[in-house]
């Protein structure tokens, strides 16, 4: 079966410095540990779906410098289309500066550069593959005109879109219309719907709330408890994988990513979130983003484990 996937969104180097404490302003630390990696929710998720089997076309922008060029080439070691990442020659890549102290406490700032260039042009010029794909995937860190403008075009052709509405923001009805799948955390679930996430009962009355404002199937992620699911098909939690936890840093991106691959192939809801459940238990389990995302063989591997 034909699994087309096309991820819009955010493509970062994440520059990590493991520090005893983060500096305060005006002060230095020395004797820091120094790491750089792939990063962007939307470069993740693009990953995590072509390692589980997807044909994912990669719609993004980075600049013209080195932090550009190590993306993209990562991208093609893991046989993704980047023939729509666009080579911005007005701003830089994007860059996360990341501090991560003794308590696993970080800091982090986004400098978006070439991401806050994502245009509705670029969009334009991926048409004819949005219109050839089963999913299109998105996330936030792109502008919002954008988001918008890929989502109404795939919804014309009739392609499922799967909107993961991380960073959290606020968003109109002109977005939600054309989605199919939304699949916020307990706290993006919380901005969009006012509604405190904190039990299943709590993630019951959220989902609903989203229902209400049109979209066909909420999948509201709560980390280690599981996913709870609100559509037509089904309504209920479908438990996470019980797991040493390393490091749930892009547990998000890689559950979007496998479920994306997961829907294309035509399985059922519950079969879909399973899948990607067990592809983001195994990413908490090592360190790292674009790492830690697990290739197909593992995921079915883990599942045929006959202790689950
Ligand atoms: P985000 O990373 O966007 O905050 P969540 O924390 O809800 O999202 O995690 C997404 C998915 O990753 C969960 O639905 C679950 O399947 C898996 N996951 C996250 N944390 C754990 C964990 N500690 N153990 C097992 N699975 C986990």
């Amino acid at each position: 079966m034909k699994k087309n996937i096309v991820v819009v969104g955010s493509s970062n180097t994440d520059m990590i410095i493991k520090t005893a404490r983060i500096p305060k302003p005006g002060e230095t630390v020395l004797g820091g540990e120094f790491t750089i990696a792939a990063g962007g929710k939307g470069a993740n998720q693009a990953v995590s779906a072509a390692r589980a089997g997807g044909e994912v076309v990669f719609v993004a922008r980075v600049g013209m410098d080195i932090f550009g060029e190590q993306a993209v080439n990562g991208f093609i070691q893991d046989n993704i289309n980047v023939e729509y990442i666009v080579r911005d020659k007005d701003a830089p890549s994007g860059v996360a500066l990341i501090f991560v102290d003794e308590k696993g406490e970080n800091s982090i700032e986004v400098a978006s550069g070439a991401n806050a260039n994502v245009s509705p042009t670029d969009i334009e010029s991926a048409r004819e593959v949005i219109a050839a794909s089963n999913i299109l995937l998105m996330q936030l860190e792109i502008p919002l005109e954008s988001v918008n403008a890929a989502a109404e075009t795939a919804s014309g052709y009739g392609v499922k879109v799967i909107l993961n509405p991380a960073p959290a923001q606020p968003l109109g009805e002109n977005i939600l219309k054309h989605i199919s799948i939304i699949t916020p955390n307990e706290t993006e679930a919380e901005l969009l719907t006012g509604l405190k996430v904190e039990n299943e009962q709590d993630a019951g009355a959220a989902a609903k709330k989203l229902l209400e404002r049109g979209i066909e199937t909420v999948l509201l992620t709560m980390g280690s408890r599981g996913v709870y699911i609100a559509s037509p098909e089904f309504t209920g939690v479908v438990p996470a994988f019980c797991v040493d936890a390393v490091d749930t840093t892009a547990a998000g991106d890689v559950f979007n990513g496998v479920l994306a691959v997961s829907i294309a192939e035509g399985k059922s809801l519950i079969e879909a979130v399973r899948f990607a459940n067990a592809a983001a238990a195994l990413s908490v389990k090592t360190l790292g983003a674009q790492t830690s995302a697990p290739h197909r063989s593992e995921i079915e591997d883990f599942l045929d484990r006959d202790d689950l």
